[in-house]
């Protein structure tokens, strides 16, 4: 029998035609992992829908109970977009909810609490967010929601081995860049759509993000990280939606991959997961950062939200505590 494994979305979509036992992306990923693990598909999906479960306590435990990082960074916006109900919303119900659990996850992987690595502990929050709001707004089973995951696992598969989840390597793109892609798909397949669609949703959304700065302020995974993920989230709906209305990408997702390593490499470190650019050293960047390793840690950034005893998330951006 032929190899089942895929490294590029040619491949993948190639082994698709080829297999009438592959119909959808989430087929082909778990074809793959059986041939190369040797277990059950049964297994895989019931290891996924555990993944799942400590998604959605990551998304409880800072939306039912918030408080802020000791760096008092970030804490308390999962809440805060939960409560905002105006009559009036830019964002539909379900892009409204899956933001709330962007921000919930990446503030529960701030306070160092149990999070799935979606592809990195840093772009955590988009990849559930997207997943557990579409299933709840448009009542998903746990089935699709699986196969949602193994789609994005899919376009994990790509690019791991075309390019890099690594930020320091390739910058804030290679973390919610990729994330944003990984979610798009995993949306679209949960609505229907063919692998082709899913790859296109995936190709619009890592094309633009091409380029994104890693400059954590302080070194701390929150500021940005914390509402990129939130804004990446409504960003994978967008190319999602897009790909559902018949919109292509110009470029198609491999040679998407391949562009993403080429801006990586034209990368200069200071945005590469060094907090030596971008927003870590502009002056409010710089005094915050100061605060926090000097004396005053923890007094003056919000005003109106004192510390708790909660820890910050300094490098936990690439690996997953879960
Ligand atoms: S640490 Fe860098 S790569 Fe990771 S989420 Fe924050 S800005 Fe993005």
């Amino acid at each position: 029998m032929s190899s089942r494994q895929f490294f590029s979305a040619a491949k993948l979509l190639q082994l698709i035609a080829q297999h009438d036992d592959l119909t959808t992306i989430a087929d082909a990923v778990l074809a793959a992992e059986h041939e190369l693990t040797s277990r059950q598909p049964t297994e895989i999906r019931a290891n996924m829908a555990i993944r799942l479960t400590v998604m959605r306590d990551a998304i409880s435990q800072s939306l039912h109970n918030p408080a802020r990082t000791k760096s008092t960074l970030s804490g308390g916006d999962a809440k805060r977009m939960h409560e905002h109900t105006p009559e009036h919303n830019f964002l539909s119900p379900v892009m409204h909810r899956a933001t709330q659990y962007a921000l919930a996850v990446m503030e529960t992987n701030a306070r160092m609490g149990k999070i799935v690595a979606a592809p990195t502990a840093g772009s955590a929050g988009i990849v559930p967010g997207g997943i557990i709001a579409l299933q709840e707004e448009w009542h998903m089973t746990e089935d699709q929601c699986v196969d949602g995951l193994l789609t994005s696992a899919g376009i994990g598969i790509i690019i791991a081995h075309n390019a890099t989840f690594s930020a320091a390597k390739g910058g804030c793109q290679a973390e919610v860049g990729v994330s944003t892609a990984m979610c798009s798909a995993a949306l679209s397949a949960m609505r229907g759509l063919s692998p082709e669609r899913c790859l296109n949703s995936a190709s619009l959304a890592l094309k633009n993000m091409l380029g994104l700065a890693c400059d954590p302020i302080a070194g701390l995974v929150e500021a940005p990280c914390v509402k990129r993920n939130a804004i990446g989230v409504a960003h994978a709906m967008t190319s999602a939606e897009m790909s559902a209305a018949g919109i292509t990408s110009n470029v198609p997702f491999d040679e998407v991959v391949e562009a993403m390593n080429n801006v990586a490499a034209n990368m200069h470190a200071n945005i590469r997961e060094t907090s030596k650019g971008g927003l870590a050293v502009t002056p409010t960047g710089k005094r915050i950062t100061k605060m926090i390793f000097g004396k005053n840690l923890g007094t003056a950034l919000a005003k109106d939200t004192p510390p708790t005893a909660e820890p910050s998330a300094q490098h936990s951006c690439h690996y997953s505590q879960a």
